[in-house]
């Protein structure tokens, strides 16, 4: 048995997983950010002796407790480095929580333990080296070679969502222009969307506009499918964007398996398929088995199963 930790700048997600990978009992609390450390950790403790109490297992049932978290970790110490989203600035998260647990801890980033889930129980399952590609409000990246997590000599790697594909193109938060996650995460999406909008008064998206409500991954997708030309461009340079960074990710690492996650990936084959056939156009070489471009089949339960066997993956 293992305990996971989602730790998110919204919510804290505990669950327990068997060693079958398969979460027996999940709970979930508010992270209230801004509050001490301290208190945010108990939070996590409780959460975690809540979930005992509640299935009928004892700490001495458990064999590891992993945490994944935004930011950069220090996975040797388990010392949260940095992260914008919680405000932390080294945190001993493992310290921290072995005051109230005599087990070992792991502190990993999140999008890292999301990918240990999809590649040990989800959908890169029967594949070896995967990236783990989360299109969400930016894009997040697990990257696993050789059955072990890829993220740098200082942890600080795997930052697939800050590669630039347009020298000198929209602004990102890390300070550079043109960053991959700019055009194809949700958020590019819905800013190219916008843009299209205005220019095309004409199109649905417009229409949605004007009733006062806002554009969303789910009704620009929509509009598209109702064949509304303005939608289905943004839609198709969405994925032409998408298509780019995992040509580059495929030109560097050749994984196995790409794993895209993120709400919008349930899109399935109308985002992926075109994906495929642009990424096969665009490689370096396709004399060789191009690596496979799947979605994502854990969901949010990446995250906590990840969390929960990370330790055995860094
Ligand atoms: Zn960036």
């Amino acid at each position: 048995m293992y305990i996971g930790v989602d730790l998110g700048g919204t919510k804290i997600a505990a669950g327990l997983v068997d060693d079958n990978l398969k979460i027996i009992k999940k709970a979930s609390c508010p992270t209230n950010v801004g509050r001490p450390y301290s208190e945010i950790i108990k939070d996590i403790a409780c959460l975690i002796e809540d979930i005992l109490a509640q299935t009928g297992y004892s700490q001495s049932d458990i064999k590891s407790i992993g945490l994944g978290s935004p930011g950069v970790p220090d996975i040797k110490n388990g010392v949260l480095v940095f992260s914008n989203n919680l405000q932390w600035n080294f945190v001993p998260v493992r310290t921290e929580l072995q005051k109230y647990f005599n087990t070992p801890v792991y502190l990993d980033n999140d999008a890292n333990c999301a990918a240990i889930g999809e590649y040990a129980a989800g959908a890169a399952k029967q594949y070896n080296t995967t990236v783990l590609v989360t299109l969400g409000t930016g894009i997040g990246g697990g990257i696993v070679l050789n059955d072990k997590i890829h993220n740098g000599f200082n942890y600080a790697g795997g930052e697939i969502g800050h590669m630039v594909i347009k020298a000198g193109g929209i602004p990102c938060s890390c300070g550079r222009d043109g960053c991959w996650e700019r055009y194809a995460s949700v958020t590019g999406l819905i800013y190219m969307a916008n843009n299209a909008a205005k220019e095309h008064p004409e199109s649905m998206l417009t229409q949605i506009l004007n009733k006062g409500e806002k554009l969303n991954g789910r009704n620009i997708f929509d509009c598209a499918k109702s064949g509304d030309k303005t939608a289905l461009k943004v839609i198709e340079d969405f994925r032409y964007y998408i298509a780019v960074g995992i040509t580059n990710i495929i030109n560097i690492l050749q994984p196995e398996a790409v794993v895209v996650g993120g709400g919008i990936s349930n899109e399935g084959e109308y985002l992926l398929a075109p994906v495929r056939e642009q990424v096969a156009k665009e490689v370096y070489t396709d004399k060789v088995p191009l690596p496979h471009i799947i979605k994502a089949s854990l969901g949010n339960d990446a995250g906590i199963i990840g969390a929960a066997i990370v330790g055995q993956y860094q």
